[in-house]
């Protein structure tokens, strides 16, 4: 279908084009904390050097890594869709949007397709959605984000892998700057929206410091968020090859220790791993944070049932 697309810009390096869609919702793996996962877009002009998405591409025979970030489809009857099979999604289910995409990457400025998505939520009632983001530009959809959560459990989990503005910039090229996105945590956190930031991922011996990321929970806490968390980078063959040559590039001194972990396991497990679990709690813990959304009750909650809540850790 993506080879049919009719091409809707092409502005710089990057295009963007429309991708008729069947289907808007997908369902998740087992032990994943959503349900459902919703994805406005495929490819994204943030262009994070770490990003495992970039294997949505390669299912559109899309091989070279720089694609996912040069070629956008935007999808197409979002709202659409959507209305149309919402009923597959029990109450109980968690909806996350953006699990392979961001929803505010710079084509949504243009094509509004997260915006047409939450406006379907705010049209709904006893609904469970959550947005993932590293873009301020959900600032523009402040009041619809307040209109769901009036009636729906909603929270929003901003991705802030270092505050240090020259790695991100090296990290996540066309991310906004860390301090944008503090910011926009701070904006939501004051327009009562439930808002977590996720140092998503974290890399060995470049993020993963107990400075960094005490630096980064305590920036949280101050700008308003009530939970934090992070998990390790994991490197499908799909974003090593765009990672291994960033870092002969930029961390040589640390290529060739990627390249012996990675190229046998796309994950890191066991004391490493462990020590990082240990490093994260005990800074949440320093800095009062909560590992998960908090609870709350909406406003217009569906029927007027009490609601079922789900734990806090
Ligand atoms: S913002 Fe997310 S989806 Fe976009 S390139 Fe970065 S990691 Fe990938």
């Amino acid at each position: 279908m993506a080879a049919e697309s009719p091409l809707l810009e092409s502005k710089r390096q990057v295009e963007y084009f429309e991708l008729p869609a069947r289907s808007i919702l997908n369902r998740t793996k087992p032990g994943m904390p959503f349900g459902w996962a919703i994805n406005p877009y495929r490819g994204c002009e943030f262009g994070c050097k770490y990003c495992y998405a970039r294997y949505t591409h390669e299912f559109m025979e899309m091989k070279d890594g720089r694609d996912f970030e040069e070629k956008i489809y935007a999808k197409a009857h979002t709202a659409e869709l959507l209305r149309r099979e919402l009923y597959k999604v029990r109450r109980e289910d968690f909806v996350a949007i953006g699990t392979a995409t961001d929803p505010y990457q710079p084509a949504e400025r243009r094509f509004e397709k997260t915006r047409a998505i939450l406006e379907v939520f705010a049209a709904q009632r006893g609904r469970r959605p959550s947005l993932i983001t590293k873009s301020d530009l959900i600032l523009r959809d402040l009041p619809l984000l307040a209109e769901i959560k009036r009636g729906n459990i909603l929270h929003v989990n901003m991705t802030i892998t270092t505050l240090d503005t020259e790695l991100a910039r090296a990290l996540e090229p066309r991310a906004p700057r860390p301090d944008l996105r503090l910011a926009a945590v701070a904006r939501l956190a004051e327009a009562g929206i439930s808002v977590g930031v996720f140092s998503n991922p974290i890399l060995p011996l470049i993020t993963d410091s107990e400075e960094s990321l005490d630096c980064l929970a305590a920036a949280a806490a101050k700008a308003g968020a009530s939970y934090f968390g992070g998990g390790l980078l994991f490197l499908m063959p799909s974003a090593q090859k765009v990672f291994f040559p960033f870092l002969d590039e930029k961390f040589p001194h640390l290529a060739k220790r990627y390249r012996e972990r990675f190229e046998k396991n796309a994950y890191l497990r066991g004391p490493y791993q462990e020590m990082i679990r240990d490093r994260v709690r005990n800074i949440r813990a320093r800095h009062g944070l909560a590992s998960s959304p908090a609870n709350y009750q909406p406003e217009l909650w569906a029927g007027g049932e009490q609601l079922e809540l789900f734990p806090v850790s």
